[in-house]
């Protein structure tokens, strides 16, 4: 494939998009910035950095308290905003949409609220060998406290999960499974509908963590007939700080409250508390409006994006940048599983993946080094940790030629 940069690919219009991200006019260390870290974080458009400042200089106020005017304002911003979520995610309403800080968050309040009414010695938690430690560790904590057991579903060399091997445990009736869609680490998008299927049969109840997935497979959870998913907002474009929890509405009644406070509450004496509906019940105190507002205007900023020519620009870069740097001698993809999103993760030689990305920044490229946050797959493939390019619709292929020539940089400076 040609180096096309500066044109447009299918029917997006990069060169047009990256107008509307002021962070990629940016020059960092002399050099235009090629930002390659949106597995990490992805910038916020233009859209998105007005909507924050209009809350803030027009209608800032707490919300679901007030009867004054910018009170209500809010609320009515806020609850927009979850209506707009609702909406993206195909979820049946807004009251399967809880704000929470993030996928992490959100993980947390199920393996407490979930783990603490549905898990006992007997039971097994089911995950895979590919989860990010937010994915891990709350189901390791849950399981001490409740004495229910982890089991991992094994991955294969090549990135992609055992399928076999997760038909396997799904028979011994886990409690829980909580997958994610997309690795981090690897890009291999799991077919979670499949072992969505696989896990209902077998009476479990599904996590998907989305917190990759959202960015590139605009999951529907309708589609996916999963119980539980989560996401960050600051990796679909939006605000840090914000991310929801989707729960079909059945499970999320029957759960405690994870956080007491104000809001989550009907009645409060010293003798008893009486919960909110939902989904104000898991929100308790007050929550991240401009975040949630912000993240409303992401959304809509995606949705003014055709999804299959997003994925279908997405699929080329990954396939040439894939192609250059696999001609690079020395060079090892980590992650080439047949369904893969935009991420890249790879080491050269026996170069120390820190090395080469400091070398990457040198040239203002801003790619990501070390575990990733997936320790027990550094582990599987028996290294300390990688390099990650992840790519988003406003990267192009002069992004990755920039990066290649930065690898060829670092091997000759660093050998
Ligand atoms: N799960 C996956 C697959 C991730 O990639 C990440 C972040 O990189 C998380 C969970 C945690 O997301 P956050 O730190 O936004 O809560």
């Amino acid at each position: 494939m040609q180096s096309t940069a500066g044109t447009a690919i299918r029917s997006l219009d990069v060169e047009r998009i990256r107008m509307d991200f002021p962070i990629l006019q940016t020059q960092v260390n002399g050099f235009p910035l090629v930002y390659l870290d949106n597995g990490a974080t992805s910038q916020k458009p233009r859209s998105v950095l007005q909507t924050l400042e209009r809350y803030y200089t027009t209608i800032n106020s707490n919300v679901h308290r007030g009867v004054h005017h910018l009170s209500q304002e809010a609320t009515d911003a806020y609850e927009a905003a979850r209506r707009t979520v609702a909406h993206f995610i195909h979820a049946a309403g807004p009251q399967e949409i809880i704000f929470t800080r993030g996928t992490t968050e959100g993980i947390n309040l199920v393996a407490s609220s979930l783990g603490r009414s549905r898990l006992s010695p007997k039971d097994t938690v089911l995950i895979t060998a590919m989860e990010h430690h937010s994915n891990i560790v709350p189901w390791q904590m849950i399981c001490e406290e409740t004495g229910a057991r982890l089991k991992i579903i094994p991955i294969l060399d090549r990135g992609d999960l055992d399928l076999e091997a997760a038909r396997r445990v799904l028979e011994e009736k886990p409690g829980i499974l909580a997958i994610t869609q997309v690795s981090n680490t690897l890009g291999t998008i799991n077919p979670v509908k499949q072992i969505i299927a696989w896990a209902h049969q077998a009476g479990a109840l599904v996590l998907v963590d989305a917190a990759q997935s959202i960015q590139h497979l605009h999951p529907d959870v309708q589609d996916l007939d999963c119980d539980f998913l989560a996401f960050s907002g600051h990796k679909v474009f939006g605000p840090t700080g914000i991310g929801v929890l989707y729960g079909k509405e059945k499970f999320l009644d029957a759960m405690p409250p994870w956080q007491g406070g104000g809001d989550m509450i009907r009645t409060v004496t010293f003798d008893k508390t009486t919960y909110n509906d939902l989904p104000y019940k898991f929100e308790a105190g007050t929550p991240h409006i401009a975040g949630a507002i912000g993240l409303g205007a992401a959304l809509d900023y995606l949705q003014g994006l055709d999804p299959a020519s997003v994925l279908a620009c997405e699929g080329q870069l990954l396939a040439y940048a894939t192609g250059k740097l696999s001609r690079i001698p020395g060079l090892r993809i980590y992650g080439t599983a047949p369904q893969k999103a935009s991420v890249i993760s790879f080491n050269i030689g026996k170069l120390h993946p820190y090395d080469v990305g400091v070398i990457l920044d040198q040239a203002g490229i801003a790619v990501r080094t070390g575990h990733h946050c997936t320790q027990p797959l550094m582990d599987f493939y028996g290294i300390p940790g990688t390099v990650r390019a992840s790519m988003a619709f406003y990267n192009n292929f002069n992004d990755v030629d920039r990066l290649c020539q930065g690898v060829e940089k670092a091997i000759s400076m660093l050998n």
